[in-house]
């Protein structure tokens, strides 16, 4: 059975070798991150360049993510102690008297008696008392040892997001090595992406944004930030921080529920398997974990420093691989019996009029809102039902942005979806995107009753159909044109 919930795993030191990368390639590895709050360009160079020669070497589309650091706070230098609940502490500038020094003072501006500061994972907690120039004195409510850097996550505090120069000189590094899609961290909503595209367009170009979900204030406008992106990450790392913990797996269902709404993909991530860091083998609720994450209708899930720092990389994705099979066989034996096979209909609210597109410039349209996606929605739809019922084997989105693989895989079709284009970034960028895999066409074509012979060839060519087979066809007609999708075709695959 082929996988479909994707796995994304992140290179580091652990991982970077051609070698080890291939391994994770046979594994399962579908997507690339880079995370570049650690290491320079020059190694995140290196690295792109292996994973672009040996996927291109295995006529593999695999895409890089390239996630910003983006606004995050740490301390500064100092000798490790430990805090005791009750205690007062200093934390500010290291230009005046302080405990705590931190690595930047900008953000002490923004920071308000009452609130609380967080260090390390949220593992210290501390309340400010009381304020003054470039220090605040706080009671700490959660003792601890603090050390050289740890984080500070700040979840009461209204802060501005600011890109800084890190992130502007990592923007234009991702565009100059044409990365798939930039992943930006502690996103509060629309306008923080806004914010970003616009630091893109002045560097010359556009990519795809994931935004990051790990403030309170991006789950308060959790529908329109979705919509505001091309994709979203369920960062429970510092999502976990920075709201209570226990709120977190049900954030989880609903920030996945809202992404299959507005057909944005969904990862989820951070200590999926965080025990195989140092482990062969995971914990038990780990592999429940990632089972569950199937379950909730993740499109991918996400390795960390699993991947990039630990001792078992590649059985880490091996394992991620063998748990999604097994939790999707399940799964849809479960949905077959529950919903007959009209799995279509059992989105709860799928109004197209809810769908807007992302900021990625993948259509050139000037027509109205409706027939932008009023129409594609029903037409995917309605292959998701004809695939049903026909048994096709195939649904193929004939696509030249992605967008049509998007609209149909938010139905979770039980028909593996086949993505054609022309273009290499858009077969690398569907690789994210629930049960969709691409296929790369090389020649023109430019008439419907082409793209039928060309899908049917390629389809039997490639063992994905045999003679008799049943495929539904989605493309927007006519062609030369590049509407959206807008015509279905039954087909029977010829006798080869
Ligand atoms: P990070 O983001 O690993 O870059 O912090 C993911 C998360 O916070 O979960
Ligand atoms: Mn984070």
């Amino acid at each position: 059975m082929e996988r479909l919930a994707k796995i994304v795993a992140t290179i580091g030191p652990a991982s970077d070798s051609p070698e080890t990368f291939a391994q994770l390639l046979d594994a399962g590895l579908d997507v690339v991150r880079l995370n570049l709050s650690h290491g320079n360009h020059e190694h995140h160079r290196q690295v792109i360049q292996t994973v672009r020669r040996v996927t291109r070497e295995r006529g593999q589309f695999v895409p890089i993510i390239v996630d910003l650091m983006g606004p995050r706070y740490r301390l500064g230098t100092f000798k490790t102690f430990d805090l005791h609940v009750g205690d007062q502490v200093r934390l500010g500038d290291s230009s005046v008297e302080v405990d705590l020094p931190v690595e930047d003072s900008a953000f002490l501006g923004h920071l308000k008696v009452g609130e609380r500061i967080l260090i390390d994972n949220g593992k210290v907690e501390i309340e400010i008392e009381s304020k003054e120039e470039h220090r605040v004195t706080a009671r700490v409510l959660h003792g601890g040892p603090v050390s050289t850097r740890k984080g500070i996550n700040l979840p009461d505090s209204e802060l501005p997001f600011t890109i800084s120069d890190k992130d502007r000189a990592d923007i234009a590094f991702a565009l100059e090595q044409e990365a798939d899609y930039i992943a930006v961290s502690f996103v509060g909503g629309p306008g923080d992406l806004d914010a970003i595209r616009q630091v893109l367009r002045q560097a010359g170009g556009m990519l795809p944004l994931i935004s990051k979900l790990e403030r309170k204030k991006a789950m308060s406008r959790l529908a329109e930030t979705v919509q505001a992106s091309d994709a979203v990450m369920v960062a429970r790392g510092d999502l976990g921080v920075e709201v209570p913990l226990h709120q977190v797996p049900v954030m989880q269902k609903r920030i996945i529920a809202t992404g299959r709404r507005f057909g944005k993909p969904v990862i989820v991530a951070t200590q999926m398997l965080e025990s195989m860091m140092e482990q062969p083998r995971p914990t038990r609720a780990e592999a429940s974990d990632c089972a569950n994450a199937v379950f909730d209708g993740a499109d991918a899930l996400m390795l960390s420093g699993e991947t990039a720092a630990g001792s078992y990389p590649v059985a880490a994705v091996k394992t991620m691989s063998q748990v999604i099979v097994e939790a999707e066989g399940y799964g849809s034996a479960k949905l077959l019996r529950q919903h007959g096979r009209q799995d279509a209909s059992d989105l709860p609210d799928r109004s197209p009029t809810h769908i807007v597109p992302g900021a990625l410039e993948e259509f050139h349209f000037k027509k109205s809102f409706q027939e932008h996606f009023e129409i594609p929605d029903v037409v995917c739809a309605a292959a998701v039902q004809a695939a049903n019922r026909l048994h096709a084997v195939r649904i193929v989105a004939f696509s030249q942005g992605g967008f049509t693989a998007r609209m149909i895989a938010r139905y979770r079709p039980q028909t593996p979806i086949s993505v054609f284009t022309r273009e290499r970034a858009v077969a690398r960028r569907v690789q994210l995107v629930w049960g969709v895999r691409p296929l790369l066409i090389e020649h023109e074509v430019d008439h419907h009753d082409e793209v039928v012979s060309l899908v049917d060839h390629s389809l039997f060519e490639n063992g994905l159909a045999q003679p008799g087979d049943v495929i539904v066809i989605l493309m927007g007609d006519p062609i030369a044109e590049r509407p959206l999708t807008n015509l279905l075709r039954v087909h029977r695959i010829g006798p080869g």
